[in-house]
């Protein structure tokens, strides 16, 4: 559990979240500040601060995030017209919060990649 770390209180509980999806593994919510008509953030409940701090012991873990994106798409009813699922890492990668999270975007046509 990272000391002050927003979302190990939002996968704790200790602060509210619209919870979109969870299990044993990773916890899904609304983003705050949506910049899609969907835009659901996934939280591994283990603390690891960026994607290159995730190790091979770390896999299983990455591919329940991955999982938990497509159940989330299929919740919000975007499977099928598409999304995007993005990990944002370190500043130039636009990560603002250090613990691991995938975000998915849908509901709106996405700008050509790379953003
Ligand atoms: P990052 O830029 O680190 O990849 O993404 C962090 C995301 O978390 C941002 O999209 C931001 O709006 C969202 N966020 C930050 N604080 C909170 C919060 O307290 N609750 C929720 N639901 N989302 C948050
Ligand atoms: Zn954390």
């Amino acid at each position: 559990m990272g000391e002050d770390c927003i979302f190990c209180k939002i996968a704790a509980g200790e602060i509210p979240s619209e919870v979109v999806y969870e299990d044993d593994h990773v916890k899904a919510f609304n983003d705050i500040n949506p910049l899609a008509p969907v835009h659901v953030v996934i939280i591994p409940r283990k603390h690891i601060a960026t994607l290159n701090d995730a190790t091979a012991e770390d896999g299983g873990l990455l591919g329940n995030m991955l999982l938990a994106a497509a159940k989330v798409a299929r919740i919000k009813g975007v499977d099928e017209r598409g999304y995007r699922v993005v990990f944002n890492v370190n500043p130039e990668g636009g990560q603002v919060i250090f613990h691991l999270h995938l975000h998915v975007l849908g509901g709106r046509k996405m700008n050509e990649p790379p953003g």
